[in-house]
This record gives C-alpha cells, structure tokens and sequence, in this order.
C-alpha cells in the first residue's frame, strides 16, 4: 500500500501532534504515524505541568519572572551543557505557545501552579486534573478537526531518501504489512526518547541500564534515534539520561501523589529519620541521592493538613489507593505509628520534624536551605510514601538548528527532514527540569511545524 501527503509525522506524542497541527494549519496536507493502538507517549502518562515564565496564574499572584530567568534556570539545570540558541528559543517561545494551547487548541488549566525544582520561581502551570490527558485529548480532537489521518499500530522503520540526500518518505508496518508513505515536503521525527530502552541506554551509558526500572511507555524504545542516525543524522548527548527520584519500588511508575512535594509540604527522609537532600533540588540529584541512602529508598513525609491542602488522595485516588494496598504508602495517626511501618527510626524522624518545623518558623532551611516558602507541620494523621529513582527522560537526541531541522554529522542540514520533542537532543544539557518538557515539545513541535511548511 502506498499513501502519498506533504507533511509525515512519525509519533503521535505532544511534540507530532502539534507539529501536525501546525502544518496542517499551514496548507499542508499531513498524516501522522503512531505505532501503538492509542496517540500519547510519554506526553500522556506525564503530569502535563508545562513551565512558562511571566504567565497568567504568576501574574495573578503577583510572581515575578522572565523568559532571561528562564533561560538561566535552563542553562543551570543542565550544567551549561544545552545548545545556548535551542534554550533560548524555549525560554522566549514558552509562554507563547501555553497560549496556543490555551486559546487554539482549548487546553484548561487549573488556576494554579507547582514548584519543580531547579526552577527559581513558581512557573509552571497545571493542566485539568494535573495529567497529560487534557493535552493530548485536546491535541487529538484538534487534529481531527483539520482533517489530518492519523495511522495506529503503524510503525515506521526506515527513512527514505532520494539521490540527492533529500528525505521523501517513509517506510512503515501496519500489522506485518509495509506501506510506504511519500512526503513532498518531508519528514517531521517526532518518536520521543528511548527511556524504555535498557539495552539502549546502557549502550549509551552503563550505569543507567537495566538496574533500573522506567516511568516511561513502552513505546520509548529510540526507534527514531536509530532511524536517523542510520541516514547520517548527529546524535549527540546520548549519555545524559534522567532518572525521577520519586517512582514505584514495584513498576518504576511515577507517583503523582508524591506532587505533595513540589507543593513544598513534604519532606525526604532515610530509614534513620533523617534528611538527605533538598526536596526541591534537581531530579538528578536527588536521585544520585537517594541511591546513596538506606536500601537505595527513600521515604516521603507529609502531614494531614499538606494532605488536604494539595489534594493528592482526591486527584489521584486511584494511585493513592493502590499504593496504600501495596503497602507502598501509610496513613498513621501518629507520626510512631508512621514511622514504624516502614521501621524508620520514629526519634530521630521526630527530631527531624522538629528541627523542620523551627526552620519554617525561622523562614530559612539550616540544614539544606529548601527554596520557596516553608511550612511546618502540624497535627496528624502522618503519611508515609516509600519511593526510588526510575529512568524518565532522555536528554541526548537527535542536533537540529534552530528551524528544527536534522543536522548531518558532517554539520549539514538534511533535506526534508525534521524534528521535535524527546527525540532531539541538546536542549535540556545534563539535566531537564521539571515541566520543561511539555514546554520544550510544544515550541519545538510549532517549530517544526512551521518550518516544514515553508
Ligand atoms: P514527545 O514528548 O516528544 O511528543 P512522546 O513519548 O510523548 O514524545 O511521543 C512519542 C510517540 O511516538 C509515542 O506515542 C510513540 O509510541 C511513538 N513512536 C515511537 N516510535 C515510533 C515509530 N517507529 N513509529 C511510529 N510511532 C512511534
């Protein structure tokens, strides 16, 4: 079977639907490939938070920021290490297009905000219910309304070229049959990352192989890494690979409710009791962190009140509940009785509550100077969420410009192919920061929208 269009998108995530969107938006005569039976990759499974400085809710509550803020929270997060020109063009577009998503594509977003950390002000923004479901859902409906078809359970497995280096299509599989699909202006690459991929990131880099479990779908597997770099794409910061330090001991899965923390009503502790590390550091760091601790876990404080405040049990009751079956997580009326459950030292967790509790008082973390505004605790019932890292983004990817188009390892551009999302690499350096992703897939993803139209 053949199908002939203008625009290809390969990955029906946030980054391709809304690369497609645009395109079609742009005249463009546009068909999506999806390998899995349902749209959304990772964007799906993701809380949705999207960072976008000097927003509606910050403007609301008198917070100040900006996109040279932004940036430098960028640039820090990842060691200095992302291409200054991509980050920048995410930190200038990022409001932007939250407001694509908001008036066009008629995403709703609560009326307020999380802290993620690494990130210097309160920016990033919640979609309905705190999932990416809202995302992709309006993404989806969206697209339908173009008239753009998308292709489930099609997987692309080869980039096809003309003599002249220019990409024209791709070859795919629907159901063991191969279809070949032409693209007269070319391809967009919008397959995600390969964090479901354990042979692929110890290939990459040998610690983060298979001694860890994933956050991710299993659809992350790098297809369109391998792909690319097969037709001479550059491949760069592949070894920089993220592991989110508050998943499921059992599945990998990322716990939601543990968002308790980016509330800033929770703390980290270790089997002793103690605290190890600022709850609003980095994801790296605080992953590296707790590896280093008692049973390579670590466990998540919080009070009745955070509990109620945050609403974790209400919007995510369905993880809550199950976490408490497993016995992954306890609610105790008494911080002991807490304690006990996971037999963590209740003296010394009680001194660490205390010595908390008189920082709130004093406004300034003595021991780890946690951002934001501290707020001690108070009555019970105490809960308790035992937690460890699992893979959940990889940085590195695939070099394009600032037009979002492949670069060639010999630094050239390649014809009629681009690309946007996790795929590409360089933008986030060593370390992406909380809700930047959602971010970085909707500016590159109009991008590459764009571009491909011209
Ligand atoms: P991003 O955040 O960059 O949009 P996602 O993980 O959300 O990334 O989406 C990537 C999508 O691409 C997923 O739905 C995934 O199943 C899909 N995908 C990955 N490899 C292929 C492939 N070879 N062919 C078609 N779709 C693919």
């Amino acid at each position: 079977e053949k199908y002939d269009a203008d625009v290809i998108v390969i990955g029906a995530g946030g980054a391709g639907l809304t690369a497609a969107i645009t395109a079609a938006e742009n005249g463009m005569n546009v068909i999506v490939l999806e390998k899995m039976p349902m749209a959304g990759g990772n964007t799906l499974i993701s809380g949705g938070e999207y960072a976008a400085p000097e927003n509606w809710v910050q403007e609301k509550e008198a917070l100040e920021d900006s996109a040279d803020l932004f940036y430098g929270d960028i640039m820090k997060g990842g060691d200095e290490e992302s291409d200054p020109a991509l980050a920048r063009i995410l930190a200038d577009k990022a409001l932007d297009g939250a407001k694509w998503l908001r008036d066009e594509v008629g995403m709703i977003f609560e009326d307020y905000m999380l802290f993620f950390g690494g990130h210097s002000v309160e920016r990033s923004l919640v979609p309905k219910n705190a999932t990416g479901y809202e995302m992709i859902h309006k993404l989806t409906e969206k697209l339908k309304e173009t008239g753009s078809p998308l292709h489930l359970e099609t997987k692309a497995t080869e980039l096809i070229m003309d003599e002249n280096g220019r990409v024209t299509g791709v070859k795919a599989e629907y159901h063991g049959q191969v279809i070949e699909y032409t693209a007269k202006k070319g391809v967009i690459m919008a397959s995600g990352g390969f964090g479901y991929n354990k042979e692929m990131r110890a290939q990459y880099n040998e610690e983060m192989g298979e001694g860890y479990l994933s956050t991710n779908s299993v659809g992350s597997m790098g297809d369109g890494l391998v792909m690319a770099e097969k037709i001479g794409a550059s491949l760069v910061d592949m070894s920089f690979i993220q592991a989110y330090p508050t998943c499921d001991t059992q599945s990998g899965a990322l716990l939601y409710v543990g968002d308790v923390r980016m509330e800033g009503r929770s703390i980290l502790v270790n089997k002793e009791g103690k605290r190890f590390v600022e709850e609003l550091e980095r994801r790296d760091v605080i992953s590296k962190a707790v590896l280093q601790q008692t049973g390579s876990v670590s466990y998540m404080f919080w009070d009745a009140s955070a509990m109620e405040d945050s609403g974790m049990d209400v919007k995510h009751a369905a993880e809550y509940n199950g976490l408490i079956a497993r016995k992954q997580l306890v609610k105790a009326d008494t911080l002991e009785e807490a304690a006990a459950f996971f037999e963590i030292d209740a003296e010394e967790l009680k001194k660490t509550v205390e010595n908390y509790n008189q920082y709130a008082k004093d406004g300034k973390d003595l021991e780890f100077n946690k951002r934001g505004k501290l707020v001690p605790f108070g009555e019970g019932p105490y809960y308790i969420m035992v937690s460890k890292p699992a893979i959940h983004h990889t940085m590195g990817g695939i070099k394009i410009n600032t037009e979002a188009q492949v670069v060639s390892t010999e630094g050239k551009v390649i014809e009629g192919l681009f690309a946007a999302g996790e795929v590409v690499g360089d933008i986030h350096g060593t370390n992406r920061l909380g809700s930047n992703a959602i971010a970085d897939i909707t500016v590159f993803g109009r991008i590459a929208g764009e571009s491909i139209s011209k």
